[in-house]
């Protein structure tokens, strides 16, 4: 095995680390604690596990946590009055609506609701067009922890070719946006890509976010290239990545492992949105 191994375990303990020490900081100053509200609608065991991980990881870090749960058959009018509440409540300084909600709400309609200044999610249609405009905003938590990985991985962003493969609006989308920011040369593949692993093999960056058990494999990559592996796949019981790791590593220069690559990135800056929110909100710089 050639590549070098990120460690997304060890980098995130490291945002979350300089995370609490700012939200010491930030609670001592302003005499409360920035606060994170979820919503979760409905009895979805992976969801619940999700919320209760964020709600934890909050308290870690001194964040105070708002855990609103809604039962499953929960109206459209209720869940609107209570983003309507939480948008209103100067104690939350970021909301979260867990994604996905029953089939009769519409996710993208409520996540629409959530105010712009608490969307820590980073998925409101205005958070969405300042990153399309590169302005000040609160970015989606996966994308943003994709390039801090990047940037402790090494490579120069700046001319890079960048693959990025999905272009779901969560990552793919945005993943793309923030690569274009730092100067890369972007490509964002998808399910209708022609000749997909020689688009990927063009990459000195490759990013991928499909949702297919060991999708790509070595000779899709470029010796030396960065893979980064956003997938999250359970395959008899077992967490696998995209990207068929023990092929890849040999081949690549850094990669990212599953478990323990980018998963732990996306609750890190989660936190790092939260704290940023609250800042604004008190009209400090994020
Ligand atoms: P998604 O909304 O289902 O999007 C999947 C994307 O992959 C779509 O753009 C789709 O193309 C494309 N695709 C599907 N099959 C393909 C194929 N054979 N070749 C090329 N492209 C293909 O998924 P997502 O929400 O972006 O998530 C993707 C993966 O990342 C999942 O495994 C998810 O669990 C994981 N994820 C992990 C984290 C984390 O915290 N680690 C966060 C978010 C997502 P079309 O648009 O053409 O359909």
């Amino acid at each position: 095995m050639s590549a070098r191994i990120i460690d997304g375990k060890a980098v995130a303990a490291r945002v979350r680390a300089e995370v609490a020490r700012d939200v010491a900081a930030f609670t001592q100053e302003h005499g409360r604690a920035p606060g994170l509200a979820t919503l979760l609608v409905g009895g979805d065991p992976a969801s619940a596990i999700y919320v209760g991980g964020k709600q934890k990881a909050s308290a870690e870090v001194g964040i105070r946590g708002f855990d609103h749960r809604l039962a499953e058959d929960a109206s459209r009018e209720e869940v609107t009055a209570l983003i309507e509440a939480l948008n209103a409540d100067p104690d939350v300084s970021g909301i979260l609506c867990q994604l996905p909600v029953p089939a009769h709400l519409d996710g993208v309609e409520l996540t629409g609701l959530v105010d712009p200044r608490k969307d820590v999610d980073g998925l409101t249609p205005l958070s969405a067009g300042m990153l399309a405009l590169g302005r000040e905003g609160l970015r989606p938590c996966t994308p943003e922890g994709v390039m801090i990985l990047l940037e402790e991985a090494g490579p120069t962003l700046e001319g890079a070719e960048a693959v990025v493969v999905g272009r779901s609006n969560l990552f793919g989308k945005p993943m793309a946006q923030l690569l274009l920011g730092a100067n890369a040369t972007v490509t964002t593949c998808h399910s209708r890509t022609s000749d997909l692993p020689a688009v990927c093999r063009r990459a000195d960056v490759l990013i991928v976010a499909v949702g297919r058990a060991h999708l790509v494999g070595a000779d899709w990559v470029k010796p030396g290239a960065v893979v980064i592996d956003v997938g999250m796949n359970r395959v008899d019981g077992v967490l696998r990545g995209d990207v068929d790791f023990d092929a890849v590593a040999p081949v690549a220069g850094a990669i990212t492992p599953v478990p323990g690559g980018v998963g732990p990135m996306t609750i890190a800056c989660l936190l790092r949105n939260t704290l940023k929110a609250a800042r604004m909100a008190a009209g400090e710089r994020a």
